[in-house]
Protein backbone atom coordinates (compact mmCIF):
# COMPACT_ATOMS: atom_id res chain seq x y z
CA UNK A 1 0.00 0.00 0.00
CA UNK A 2 1.20 3.49 -0.80
CA UNK A 3 2.69 5.44 2.10
CA UNK A 4 1.78 9.47 1.50
CA UNK A 5 4.73 11.90 3.15
CA UNK A 6 5.09 15.07 5.05
CA UNK A 7 6.45 17.47 2.33
CA UNK A 8 9.39 19.53 4.35
CA UNK A 9 12.45 21.38 3.69
CA UNK A 10 11.64 20.49 -0.04
CA UNK A 11 11.43 17.18 -0.04
CA UNK A 12 9.09 14.26 0.60
CA UNK A 13 9.79 13.35 4.28
CA UNK A 14 8.43 9.68 5.60
CA UNK A 15 6.20 10.31 8.64
CA UNK A 16 8.21 9.35 11.92
CA UNK A 17 4.84 9.61 14.78
CA UNK A 18 4.33 5.89 13.87
CA UNK A 19 0.52 7.04 13.31
CA UNK A 20 -1.32 6.90 10.63
CA UNK A 21 -4.49 7.35 8.67
CA UNK A 22 -6.34 5.37 5.99
CA UNK A 23 -7.19 7.23 2.91
CA UNK A 24 -10.20 5.69 0.43
CA UNK A 25 -11.27 5.81 -2.52
CA UNK A 26 -14.75 6.95 -2.04
CA UNK A 27 -15.96 4.72 -4.82
CA UNK A 28 -14.57 1.66 -4.65
CA UNK A 29 -14.29 1.69 0.05
CA UNK A 30 -10.56 0.55 -0.56
CA UNK A 31 -7.97 1.70 1.51
CA UNK A 32 -5.69 3.08 -1.01
CA UNK A 33 -2.84 4.43 0.64
CA UNK A 34 -2.05 5.46 4.46
CA UNK A 35 -0.82 9.18 5.22
CA UNK A 36 1.46 10.19 8.11
CA UNK A 37 -0.13 11.86 11.16
CA UNK A 38 2.49 14.37 12.37
CA UNK A 39 3.30 15.21 16.19
CA UNK A 40 4.84 17.80 17.81
CA UNK A 41 8.26 17.14 16.46
CA UNK A 42 8.07 17.33 13.30
CA UNK A 43 5.92 20.27 12.94
CA UNK A 44 8.39 21.83 14.62
CA UNK A 45 11.13 21.10 12.70
CA UNK A 46 8.70 22.61 9.59
CA UNK A 47 8.65 25.90 11.71
CA UNK A 48 11.89 25.81 12.09
CA UNK A 49 13.07 25.63 8.38
CA UNK A 50 10.62 27.98 7.73
CA UNK A 51 11.68 30.75 10.11
CA UNK A 52 14.98 30.86 8.22
CA UNK A 53 13.95 30.49 4.74
CA UNK A 54 11.35 33.30 5.25
CA UNK A 55 13.72 35.78 6.12
CA UNK A 56 15.08 35.45 2.56
CA UNK A 57 11.83 35.17 0.86
CA UNK A 58 10.23 38.70 2.59
CA UNK A 59 13.65 40.30 1.46
CA UNK A 60 12.90 38.63 -2.54
CA UNK A 61 10.78 42.04 -4.35
CA UNK A 62 7.47 41.50 -4.86
CA UNK A 63 7.54 41.27 -8.58
CA UNK A 64 9.70 38.66 -8.64
CA UNK A 65 7.43 36.54 -5.72
CA UNK A 66 5.05 37.43 -8.26
CA UNK A 67 6.32 35.87 -11.23
CA UNK A 68 6.89 32.12 -9.15
CA UNK A 69 2.63 32.80 -9.19
CA UNK A 70 2.64 33.32 -12.63
CA UNK A 71 4.45 30.10 -13.68
CA UNK A 72 2.39 28.28 -11.08
CA UNK A 73 -0.18 28.96 -12.60
CA UNK A 74 1.02 27.72 -16.24
CA UNK A 75 1.89 24.25 -14.30
CA UNK A 76 -1.52 23.95 -12.74
CA UNK A 77 -2.90 24.81 -16.31
CA UNK A 78 0.00 21.91 -17.69
CA UNK A 79 -0.71 19.24 -14.65
CA UNK A 80 -4.67 20.36 -14.87
CA UNK A 81 -5.85 16.45 -15.78
CA UNK A 82 -3.25 14.65 -13.53
CA UNK A 83 -4.86 16.75 -10.41
CA UNK A 84 -8.39 16.55 -10.41
CA UNK A 85 -7.79 12.55 -11.47
CA UNK A 86 -6.27 12.43 -8.39
CA UNK A 87 -8.55 14.65 -6.66
CA UNK A 88 -11.54 13.02 -7.33
CA UNK A 89 -9.65 9.61 -6.36
CA UNK A 90 -9.56 10.61 -3.07
CA UNK A 91 -12.91 12.79 -2.47
CA UNK A 92 -14.97 11.04 -5.10
CA UNK A 93 -16.22 13.92 -6.57
CA UNK A 94 -16.67 14.06 -10.49
CA UNK A 95 -13.54 14.73 -12.95
CA UNK A 96 -15.44 18.20 -14.11
CA UNK A 97 -16.13 19.75 -10.63
CA UNK A 98 -12.36 18.25 -9.74
CA UNK A 99 -10.95 20.34 -12.39
CA UNK A 100 -13.48 23.31 -11.61
CA UNK A 101 -12.07 22.83 -7.35
CA UNK A 102 -8.25 23.44 -9.31
CA UNK A 103 -9.29 25.60 -11.42
CA UNK A 104 -10.84 27.96 -8.73
CA UNK A 105 -7.72 28.28 -6.73
CA UNK A 106 -5.67 28.89 -9.82
CA UNK A 107 -7.84 31.89 -9.91
CA UNK A 108 -6.82 33.42 -6.65
CA UNK A 109 -2.97 32.28 -7.44
CA UNK A 110 -3.69 34.78 -10.71
CA UNK A 111 -5.18 37.31 -8.34
CA UNK A 112 -1.80 37.33 -6.40
CA UNK A 113 0.11 38.01 -9.43
CA UNK A 114 -0.80 41.54 -8.88
CA UNK A 115 0.63 41.11 -4.74
CA UNK A 116 2.88 44.66 -5.88
CA UNK A 117 0.39 46.75 -6.06
CA UNK A 118 -1.61 45.43 -3.17
CA UNK A 119 1.83 45.43 -1.39
CA UNK A 120 2.31 49.30 -1.97
CA UNK A 121 2.43 51.56 1.26
CA UNK A 122 0.89 54.67 1.59
CA UNK A 123 2.96 58.14 1.80
CA UNK A 124 1.88 61.38 3.77
CA UNK A 125 3.88 64.07 2.46
CA UNK A 126 4.82 67.04 4.87
CA UNK A 127 2.45 65.51 7.50
CA UNK A 128 4.77 68.36 9.74
CA UNK A 129 7.06 70.72 9.50
CA UNK A 130 10.17 69.08 7.40
CA UNK A 131 8.21 65.35 8.67
CA UNK A 132 7.27 62.62 6.64
CA UNK A 133 5.21 59.62 7.63
CA UNK A 134 4.85 55.90 6.00
CA UNK A 135 2.90 52.92 6.06
CA UNK A 136 4.49 49.63 5.01
CA UNK A 137 2.81 46.45 4.82
CA UNK A 138 5.13 43.66 5.78
CA UNK A 139 4.95 40.25 5.94
CA UNK A 140 3.93 37.99 9.10
CA UNK A 141 6.07 35.34 9.34
CA UNK A 142 5.75 31.88 9.60
CA UNK A 143 1.69 31.45 8.88
CA UNK A 144 -0.30 27.75 8.86
CA UNK A 145 -3.23 27.00 7.18
CA UNK A 146 -5.76 24.09 8.23
CA UNK A 147 -8.14 23.16 5.18
CA UNK A 148 -11.26 20.73 4.79
CA UNK A 149 -11.40 17.26 2.82
CA UNK A 150 -14.09 18.87 0.40
CA UNK A 151 -11.75 21.39 -1.84
CA UNK A 152 -8.52 19.77 -1.48
CA UNK A 153 -7.08 21.95 -4.43
CA UNK A 154 -9.13 24.92 -3.98
CA UNK A 155 -8.90 26.39 -0.36
CA UNK A 156 -4.82 25.19 0.23
CA UNK A 157 -4.07 27.69 -2.56
CA UNK A 158 -6.63 30.68 -1.35
CA UNK A 159 -4.33 30.22 1.68
CA UNK A 160 -0.53 29.67 0.91
CA UNK A 161 -0.63 32.31 -2.63
CA UNK A 162 -1.54 35.37 -1.02
CA UNK A 163 0.19 34.33 2.01
CA UNK A 164 3.40 33.39 0.13
CA UNK A 165 3.02 36.43 -2.13
CA UNK A 166 3.35 38.76 0.77
CA UNK A 167 6.71 37.32 1.62
CA UNK A 168 5.55 35.06 4.42
CA UNK A 169 6.28 31.41 4.60
CA UNK A 170 3.34 29.06 4.85
CA UNK A 171 2.78 25.47 6.72
CA UNK A 172 -0.20 23.78 5.22
CA UNK A 173 -1.82 20.99 7.32
CA UNK A 174 -4.57 19.74 4.78
CA UNK A 175 -6.95 17.21 5.38
CA UNK A 176 -6.33 13.41 6.37
CA UNK A 177 -8.75 12.16 4.21
CA UNK A 178 -7.16 13.65 0.64
CA UNK A 179 -3.49 14.82 1.35
CA UNK A 180 -2.30 13.85 -2.28
CA UNK A 181 -3.24 17.11 -4.14
CA UNK A 182 -2.06 19.51 -1.49
CA UNK A 183 1.79 17.79 -1.89
CA UNK A 184 1.62 17.60 -5.78
CA UNK A 185 0.80 21.69 -5.41
CA UNK A 186 3.64 22.06 -2.97
CA UNK A 187 5.97 20.56 -5.53
CA UNK A 188 4.01 22.27 -8.47
CA UNK A 189 5.57 25.55 -6.54
CA UNK A 190 8.84 24.67 -6.24
CA UNK A 191 8.69 23.72 -9.73
CA UNK A 192 7.51 27.20 -10.53
CA UNK A 193 10.64 28.92 -8.62
CA UNK A 194 9.70 28.81 -5.23
CA UNK A 195 12.23 28.35 -2.69
CA UNK A 196 12.71 25.28 -0.47
CA UNK A 197 10.72 25.81 2.86
CA UNK A 198 8.17 28.58 1.85
CA UNK A 199 5.35 25.97 1.41
CA UNK A 200 5.31 23.18 3.45
CA UNK A 201 3.08 20.24 3.78
CA UNK A 202 2.55 18.69 7.72
CA UNK A 203 -0.15 15.88 7.40
CA UNK A 204 -1.86 15.06 10.46
CA UNK A 205 -4.91 15.32 12.81
CA UNK A 206 -5.79 17.44 15.95
CA UNK A 207 -2.52 16.52 17.26
CA UNK A 208 -0.65 18.45 14.57
CA UNK A 209 -3.38 21.08 14.54
CA UNK A 210 -2.60 21.14 18.39
CA UNK A 211 1.34 21.58 17.67
CA UNK A 212 0.52 24.74 15.32
CA UNK A 213 -1.78 26.63 17.41
CA UNK A 214 0.53 26.35 20.34
CA UNK A 215 3.98 27.17 18.74
CA UNK A 216 5.15 30.19 19.48
CA UNK A 217 6.55 31.26 15.80
CA UNK A 218 3.74 30.82 14.06
CA UNK A 219 2.16 34.29 13.13
CA UNK A 220 -1.23 33.58 12.03
CA UNK A 221 -3.50 30.96 11.55
CA UNK A 222 -6.32 30.06 8.87
CA UNK A 223 -8.87 27.31 9.07
CA UNK A 224 -11.65 26.38 6.90
CA UNK A 225 -13.83 23.25 7.81
CA UNK A 226 -16.81 22.72 10.72
CA UNK A 227 -18.16 24.60 13.07
CA UNK A 228 -16.94 23.21 15.82
CA UNK A 229 -13.66 23.09 15.35
CA UNK A 230 -13.52 26.74 13.49
CA UNK A 231 -14.38 27.82 17.13
CA UNK A 232 -12.32 25.51 19.35
CA UNK A 233 -8.78 26.71 16.65
CA UNK A 234 -10.12 30.78 17.11
CA UNK A 235 -9.84 30.06 20.67
CA UNK A 236 -6.80 28.46 21.55
CA UNK A 237 -5.36 30.14 18.25
CA UNK A 238 -6.44 33.85 19.41
CA UNK A 239 -5.22 32.98 23.23
CA UNK A 240 -1.73 31.90 21.88
CA UNK A 241 -1.44 35.84 20.31
CA UNK A 242 -1.90 34.68 17.23
CA UNK A 243 -3.92 36.53 14.40
CA UNK A 244 -6.79 33.43 13.24
CA UNK A 245 -9.08 32.97 10.52
CA UNK A 246 -11.87 30.51 10.74
CA UNK A 247 -14.60 29.47 8.59
CA UNK A 248 -17.03 27.23 9.39
CA UNK A 249 -20.19 25.22 8.36
CA UNK A 250 -23.30 26.38 6.88
CA UNK A 251 -27.32 25.98 6.17
CA UNK A 252 -27.78 27.99 2.90
CA UNK A 253 -31.25 28.95 2.19
CA UNK A 254 -33.14 29.35 -1.10
CA UNK A 255 -36.09 31.34 -1.45
CA UNK A 256 -38.31 30.97 -3.93
CA UNK A 257 -41.04 33.51 -4.80
CA UNK A 258 -44.29 33.19 -6.53
CA UNK A 259 -43.15 35.34 -9.35
CA UNK A 260 -40.32 33.45 -9.81
CA UNK A 261 -39.20 30.89 -12.84
CA UNK A 262 -39.97 27.50 -11.46
CA UNK A 263 -38.25 25.68 -14.01
CA UNK A 264 -34.73 27.82 -13.77
CA UNK A 265 -35.65 27.76 -9.70
CA UNK A 266 -35.66 23.72 -10.18
CA UNK A 267 -32.57 23.61 -12.17
CA UNK A 268 -30.38 25.71 -10.03
CA UNK A 269 -31.99 23.68 -7.02
CA UNK A 270 -30.63 20.42 -8.52
CA UNK A 271 -27.18 22.00 -9.36
CA UNK A 272 -26.98 23.40 -6.08
CA UNK A 273 -28.32 20.92 -3.80
CA UNK A 274 -26.97 17.84 -5.03
CA UNK A 275 -24.07 18.62 -7.20
CA UNK A 276 -20.42 17.25 -5.08
CA UNK A 277 -23.18 15.18 -3.38
CA UNK A 278 -24.07 18.04 -1.27
CA UNK A 279 -20.72 18.52 -0.02
CA UNK A 280 -20.49 22.08 -0.36
CA UNK A 281 -20.27 24.63 2.17
CA UNK A 282 -21.99 27.13 -0.55
CA UNK A 283 -24.60 23.90 -1.24
CA UNK A 284 -28.16 24.75 -0.98
CA UNK A 285 -29.60 22.77 1.84
CA UNK A 286 -32.26 24.58 2.36
CA UNK A 287 -35.49 25.52 -0.30
CA UNK A 288 -37.97 28.12 1.21
CA UNK A 289 -40.83 28.42 -1.64
CA UNK A 290 -43.55 31.08 -0.84
CA UNK A 291 -46.70 30.26 -0.69
CA UNK A 292 -48.17 26.80 -0.63
CA UNK A 293 -49.22 26.84 -4.71
CA UNK A 294 -45.12 27.89 -5.13
CA UNK A 295 -43.98 25.32 -2.83
CA UNK A 296 -46.70 22.53 -4.58
CA UNK A 297 -45.23 23.50 -8.59
CA UNK A 298 -41.35 23.26 -7.01
CA UNK A 299 -41.81 20.19 -6.09
CA UNK A 300 -43.63 18.94 -8.89
CA UNK A 301 -40.71 20.24 -10.47
CA UNK A 302 -38.04 19.05 -8.72
CA UNK A 303 -39.37 15.44 -8.36
CA UNK A 304 -38.38 14.14 -12.00
CA UNK A 305 -35.11 15.86 -12.07
CA UNK A 306 -33.80 14.71 -9.27
CA UNK A 307 -35.12 10.75 -9.67
CA UNK A 308 -33.46 11.61 -13.16
CA UNK A 309 -29.87 11.98 -11.31
CA UNK A 310 -26.77 9.98 -12.14
CA UNK A 311 -25.12 9.22 -9.08
CA UNK A 312 -21.56 6.85 -9.67
CA UNK A 313 -17.87 6.87 -9.77
CA UNK A 314 -15.75 9.64 -11.05
CA UNK A 315 -14.67 7.01 -13.50
CA UNK A 316 -17.96 7.27 -15.37
CA UNK A 317 -16.89 10.14 -16.68
CA UNK A 318 -19.84 12.79 -17.98
CA UNK A 319 -22.39 10.20 -17.41
CA UNK A 320 -22.37 10.99 -13.69
CA UNK A 321 -23.85 13.71 -11.91
CA UNK A 322 -22.31 13.59 -8.25
CA UNK A 323 -20.04 10.76 -6.60
CA UNK A 324 -20.47 8.86 -3.11
CA UNK A 325 -19.36 10.84 0.02
CA UNK A 326 -16.10 10.93 1.55
CA UNK A 327 -15.82 8.52 4.01
CA UNK A 328 -18.22 5.72 5.65
CA UNK A 329 -18.29 7.50 8.75
CA UNK A 330 -19.85 10.71 6.66
CA UNK A 331 -22.23 8.15 4.87
CA UNK A 332 -23.40 7.06 8.13
CA UNK A 333 -23.77 10.27 9.87
CA UNK A 334 -25.95 11.52 6.78
CA UNK A 335 -28.32 8.48 6.73
CA UNK A 336 -29.10 8.80 11.15
CA UNK A 337 -29.93 12.51 9.74
CA UNK A 338 -32.40 11.31 7.28
CA UNK A 339 -34.22 8.94 10.06
CA UNK A 340 -34.45 11.12 12.22
CA UNK A 341 -36.48 13.39 9.56
CA UNK A 342 -38.56 10.73 8.96
CA UNK A 343 -39.15 10.45 12.86
CA UNK A 344 -39.75 13.81 13.27
CA UNK A 345 -42.42 13.74 10.78
CA UNK A 346 -41.15 15.50 7.37
CA UNK A 347 -42.25 14.05 4.32
CA UNK A 348 -39.43 12.00 2.59
CA UNK A 349 -40.45 12.84 -1.10
CA UNK A 350 -37.79 11.60 -2.99
CA UNK A 351 -36.43 8.59 -0.77
CA UNK A 352 -32.83 7.45 -1.79
CA UNK A 353 -32.32 4.89 1.05
CA UNK A 354 -32.31 2.29 -1.06
CA UNK A 355 -29.47 2.77 -3.15
CA UNK A 356 -27.03 0.08 -4.36
CA UNK A 357 -24.58 0.50 -7.50
CA UNK A 358 -23.97 -2.36 -9.29
CA UNK A 359 -20.20 -3.50 -8.75
CA UNK A 360 -19.72 -0.41 -6.31
CA UNK A 361 -21.43 -1.89 -3.24
CA UNK A 362 -18.93 -1.11 -0.70
CA UNK A 363 -18.60 2.76 -2.29
CA UNK A 364 -19.86 5.45 -0.03
CA UNK A 365 -22.68 6.63 -2.30
CA UNK A 366 -25.64 7.97 -1.15
CA UNK A 367 -28.38 7.97 -3.31
CA UNK A 368 -30.79 12.03 -3.56
CA UNK A 369 -33.18 12.27 -0.86
CA UNK A 370 -35.74 15.07 -1.17
CA UNK A 371 -37.56 16.59 1.91
CA UNK A 372 -40.77 18.34 1.92
CA UNK A 373 -42.99 20.08 5.00
CA UNK A 374 -39.92 20.02 6.93
CA UNK A 375 -39.95 22.86 10.07
CA UNK A 376 -37.76 24.63 11.96
CA UNK A 377 -37.52 22.12 15.17
CA UNK A 378 -36.14 19.32 12.49
CA UNK A 379 -32.46 18.65 13.32
CA UNK A 380 -32.56 18.05 9.44
CA UNK A 381 -33.07 21.70 9.53
CA UNK A 382 -31.04 22.58 12.28
CA UNK A 383 -28.18 20.64 11.33
CA UNK A 384 -25.35 20.89 8.42
CA UNK A 385 -26.38 17.27 6.77
CA UNK A 386 -23.54 17.69 3.92
CA UNK A 387 -25.04 15.29 1.97
CA UNK A 388 -27.02 15.13 -1.10
CA UNK A 389 -30.27 16.04 0.35
CA UNK A 390 -32.49 19.05 0.09
CA UNK A 391 -34.86 20.28 2.41
CA UNK A 392 -38.32 22.18 1.64
CA UNK A 393 -39.64 24.47 4.41
CA UNK A 394 -42.75 25.86 3.27
CA UNK A 395 -43.09 29.30 4.12
CA UNK A 396 -46.26 31.66 3.97
CA UNK A 397 -45.27 34.88 3.11
CA UNK A 398 -41.75 36.54 2.29
CA UNK A 399 -41.31 38.01 5.56
CA UNK A 400 -41.05 34.70 7.04
CA UNK A 401 -39.37 33.01 4.61
CA UNK A 402 -36.20 35.57 5.31
CA UNK A 403 -36.83 35.19 8.63
CA UNK A 404 -36.06 31.69 8.62
CA UNK A 405 -32.68 32.46 6.90
CA UNK A 406 -32.15 35.43 9.72
CA UNK A 407 -32.78 33.23 12.25
CA UNK A 408 -30.65 30.10 11.51
CA UNK A 409 -27.04 30.43 13.31
CA UNK A 410 -25.54 29.60 10.15
CA UNK A 411 -24.73 32.56 7.64
CA UNK A 412 -22.54 31.56 4.84
CA UNK A 413 -24.50 31.55 1.35
CA UNK A 414 -28.29 32.62 0.69
CA UNK A 415 -30.19 33.48 -2.41
CA UNK A 416 -33.44 34.20 -3.74
CA UNK A 417 -35.28 33.43 -7.04
CA UNK A 418 -37.67 36.20 -8.55
CA UNK A 419 -38.38 38.49 -11.09
CA UNK A 420 -38.92 41.43 -8.37
CA UNK A 421 -36.12 43.57 -8.00
CA UNK A 422 -37.99 45.56 -5.31
CA UNK A 423 -38.07 41.84 -3.16
CA UNK A 424 -34.17 41.12 -4.46
CA UNK A 425 -32.96 43.83 -3.34
CA UNK A 426 -34.75 44.22 0.34
CA UNK A 427 -33.60 40.26 0.72
CA UNK A 428 -30.00 41.56 -0.36
CA UNK A 429 -29.98 44.98 1.91
CA UNK A 430 -31.63 42.77 5.00
CA UNK A 431 -30.32 39.19 4.95
CA UNK A 432 -27.69 38.88 7.68
CA UNK A 433 -25.76 35.96 5.28
CA UNK A 434 -21.99 36.91 3.77
CA UNK A 435 -22.90 35.90 0.57
CA UNK A 436 -26.07 36.52 -1.52
CA UNK A 437 -27.04 35.18 -4.78
CA UNK A 438 -29.94 36.69 -6.89
CA UNK A 439 -31.43 34.01 -9.35
CA UNK A 440 -27.66 32.38 -8.89
CA UNK A 441 -27.64 29.48 -6.44
CA UNK A 442 -23.96 29.48 -5.64
CA UNK A 443 -23.22 32.98 -4.79
CA UNK A 444 -18.94 32.15 -4.78
CA UNK A 445 -17.48 35.83 -5.01
CA UNK A 446 -14.52 35.50 -7.53
CA UNK A 447 -10.93 35.72 -6.53
CA UNK A 448 -10.57 39.37 -6.59
CA UNK A 449 -13.67 39.81 -4.06
CA UNK A 450 -14.04 38.33 -0.77
CA UNK A 451 -14.86 34.78 0.56
CA UNK A 452 -16.77 34.87 4.01
CA UNK A 453 -19.78 34.09 6.17
CA UNK A 454 -21.43 35.74 8.64
CA UNK A 455 -22.95 34.27 12.24
CA UNK A 456 -21.39 30.91 13.23
CA UNK A 457 -20.16 30.03 9.52
CA UNK A 458 -17.12 32.66 10.15
CA UNK A 459 -14.77 33.40 13.33
CA UNK A 460 -12.47 36.57 12.76
CA UNK A 461 -12.36 39.46 10.94
CA UNK A 462 -10.69 39.52 7.58
CA UNK A 463 -12.16 36.99 4.63
CA UNK A 464 -10.81 34.93 2.20
CA UNK A 465 -9.04 36.23 -0.82
CA UNK A 466 -9.39 39.60 -2.16
CA UNK A 467 -8.10 42.25 -0.83
CA UNK A 468 -8.90 41.32 2.51
CA UNK A 469 -6.03 38.42 1.89
CA UNK A 470 -3.14 41.17 1.89
CA UNK A 471 -4.48 42.62 4.92
CA UNK A 472 -4.57 39.27 6.72
CA UNK A 473 -1.19 38.12 5.58
CA UNK A 474 0.58 41.34 6.37
CA UNK A 475 1.37 43.79 9.18
CA UNK A 476 1.57 47.47 9.11
CA UNK A 477 4.56 49.83 9.77
CA UNK A 478 3.86 53.38 9.98
CA UNK A 479 7.33 55.47 9.97
CA UNK A 480 7.06 59.30 11.23
CA UNK A 481 10.78 60.36 9.82
CA UNK A 482 12.15 63.71 9.88
CA UNK A 483 15.99 64.93 8.85
CA UNK A 484 17.83 67.68 10.14
CA UNK A 485 18.17 70.02 7.48
CA UNK A 486 21.07 69.44 5.30
CA UNK A 487 23.97 71.11 3.39
CA UNK A 488 21.31 72.79 0.30
CA UNK A 489 23.71 75.50 -0.68
CA UNK A 490 26.00 73.60 -2.83
CA UNK A 491 30.13 72.93 -1.85
CA UNK A 492 31.89 76.02 -0.40
CA UNK A 493 35.17 77.31 -1.62
CA UNK A 494 36.24 79.92 0.39
CA UNK A 495 38.35 79.61 3.42
CA UNK A 496 36.16 81.12 6.72
CA UNK A 497 37.75 82.46 9.94
CA UNK A 498 37.14 80.47 12.88
CA UNK A 499 34.55 82.55 15.13
P1 LIG B 1 -13.50 19.18 9.80
O1 LIG B 1 -13.81 20.30 10.72
O2 LIG B 1 -13.78 17.79 10.24
O3 LIG B 1 -11.93 19.19 9.44
C1 LIG B 1 -11.29 20.35 8.97
C2 LIG B 1 -9.83 20.31 9.40
O4 LIG B 1 -9.76 20.30 10.83
C3 LIG B 1 -9.07 19.08 8.92
O5 LIG B 1 -7.78 19.48 8.49
C4 LIG B 1 -9.01 18.20 10.15
O6 LIG B 1 -7.84 17.40 10.19
C5 LIG B 1 -9.00 19.20 11.29
N1 LIG B 1 -9.64 18.67 12.51
C6 LIG B 1 -10.67 17.79 12.57
N2 LIG B 1 -10.99 17.54 13.85
C7 LIG B 1 -10.17 18.30 14.61
C8 LIG B 1 -10.04 18.50 16.03
N3 LIG B 1 -10.81 17.85 16.90
N4 LIG B 1 -9.10 19.35 16.47
C9 LIG B 1 -8.32 20.01 15.59
N5 LIG B 1 -8.39 19.86 14.25
C10 LIG B 1 -9.32 19.03 13.76
O7 LIG B 1 -14.22 19.51 8.42
P2 LIG B 1 -14.32 18.61 7.11
O8 LIG B 1 -15.24 17.48 7.38
O9 LIG B 1 -12.96 18.31 6.57
O10 LIG B 1 -14.99 19.65 6.09
C11 LIG B 1 -16.37 19.85 6.01
C12 LIG B 1 -16.80 21.08 6.79
O11 LIG B 1 -16.10 22.22 6.31
C13 LIG B 1 -18.27 21.40 6.62
O12 LIG B 1 -18.79 21.80 7.86
C14 LIG B 1 -18.26 22.57 5.65
O13 LIG B 1 -19.38 23.41 5.71
C15 LIG B 1 -17.03 23.28 6.06
N6 LIG B 1 -16.52 24.13 5.01
C16 LIG B 1 -16.65 25.48 5.19
C17 LIG B 1 -16.19 26.33 4.20
C18 LIG B 1 -16.33 27.82 4.38
O14 LIG B 1 -15.69 28.56 3.64
N7 LIG B 1 -17.11 28.29 5.32
C19 LIG B 1 -15.61 25.82 3.04
C20 LIG B 1 -15.49 24.44 2.91
C21 LIG B 1 -15.94 23.60 3.91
Amino acid sequence: MQELTHYIGGAHVKGTSGRFADVYNPATGEVQAKVPLANADELAQAVEIASKAQVTWAAVNPQRRARVMMKFVDLLNRDMDRLAEALSREHGKTLPDAAGDVQRGLEVVEYCIGAPQMLKGEFTDAAGPGIDMYSMKQALGVCAGITPFNFPAMIPMWMFAPAIACGNAFILKPSERDPSVPLMLAELMEEAGLPKGILQVVNGDKEAVDAILDHEVIQSVGFVGSTPIAEYIYGRGCSNGKRVQCFGGAKNHMIIMPDADMDQAADALIGAGYGAAGERCMAISVAVPVGEETADRLIEKLVPRIEKLKVGPYTGGNDVDYGPVVTAAAKANILKLIETGVAQGAELVVDGRGFNLQGYEDGFFVGPHLFDRVTKDMDIYKKEIFGPVLSCVRAQSYEEAIGLAMDHEYGNGTAIFTRDGDAARDFASRINVGMVGINVPIPVPLAYHTFGGWKKSMFGDLNQHGPDAFKFYTRTKTVTSRWPSGIKEGGEFNFKPME
